[in-house]
């Protein structure tokens, strides 16, 4: 059993798409053992991107991951990195093919609705990066 963390982004808050994004989670029979609501601020972004945090984009993610409050979630299931990354689909929306949750609701490179770890050291990082000690219910 693996657990991930998966971060429903602003743009997936604001187009009212949590239960879409949850449901789909669920669907795929994956447990959530977390859930907390975040608003997000530069300190806890430069860490978490800190892989593009050189790149010209950076600012722009920045100022779009802290416009409104996220939803983190740790979900447990079995090989549930990949799978969570499966139903993601890739990181640019206009790529990603339909039937991902990306393809479906998401609308370009950045506005692609949902973070999900890309491997267990990155899940184990991020899941201490936005949870402490007694919110996740494993
Ligand atoms: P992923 O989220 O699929 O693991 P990355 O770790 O490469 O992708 O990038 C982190 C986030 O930065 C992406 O989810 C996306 O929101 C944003 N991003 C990535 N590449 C670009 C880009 N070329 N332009 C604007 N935003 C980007």
């Amino acid at each position: 059993m693996e657990t991930t963390l998966v971060l429903l982004k602003p743009d997936c808050m604001q187009k009212k798409n949590a239960g879409e994004v949850i449901g789909r989670f669920e669907g795929a029979g994956l447990q959530i053992i977390g859930c907390k609501m975040m608003q997000l601020d530069s300190a806890i972004l430069r860490e978490h991107y800190a892989h593009i945090a050189d790149k010209p984009f950076f600012p722009e993610v920045e100022g779009f991951m802290s416009s409104a409050p996220v939803v983190a979630l740790a979900l447990r299931g079995e090989g549930v990195i990949a799978k969570v990354r499966q139903l993601a689909g890739p990181t640019n929306s206009k790529e990603a093919p339909e039937g991902s949750i990306r393809g479906d609701l998401g609308e370009d490179v950045m506005h692609n609705i949902v973070h999900a770890s890309d491997g267990l050291d990155a899940a184990a990082d991020e899941l201490k990066r936005f949870f402490n000690d007694g919110e996740v219910f494993a």
